[in-house]
């Protein structure tokens, strides 16, 4: 069922059929789906297209999630842009060194096809609205 999203989502992750697979389910729901596959490509197109919600790899080549997100953060253009973290590591430590880094919260994978929509809905009710238009 499609429902009213016109919100643009940038999802930054090194994995093609991760990427494909949020890309079919966000744009089912009728969000804008942005790609990018690694930091450096991620952190032009959040200056360029200013999404409403960036979903965040983690683990990726040469510049990682956690330095990509401290990077956007640091810009004030795009310090409101929530960051929702990808945290596949079992690891302790992770979704903390993910918050720190500055993401706003995170979601565990695999990622849950039924449940990403709300995830994703909850994280974009949270951000207070700012004017200008997205994903230009
Ligand atoms: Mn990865």
């Amino acid at each position: 069922m499609m429902s009213d999203n016109s919100k643009c989502i940038l999802y930054i992750e090194d994995n093609p059929y991760s990427r494909t697979l949020v890309r079919r389910i966000l744009e089912a729901r009728g969000y804008t789906v942005l790609e990018a596959d690694n930091g450096v490509t991620g952190l032009a197109t959040a200056q360029e297209a200013m999404p409403d919600l960036i979903l965040m790899d983690l683990s990726m080549p040469d510049m990682d999630g956690y330095e990509t997100s401290q990077q956007i953060k640091s810009i004030p253009q795009l310090q409101h842009i929530p960051i929702v973290a990808l945290t596949a590591h079992a690891m302790r430590g992770d979704r903390e060194k993910a918050l720190a880094a500055g993401c706003d919260g995170y979601i565990s994978k695999p990622i849950d096809a039924r449940a990403l929509p709300g995830q994703i809905a909850r994280f974009l009710n949270k951000r207070q609205e700012v004017e200008g238009e997205s994903c230009t």
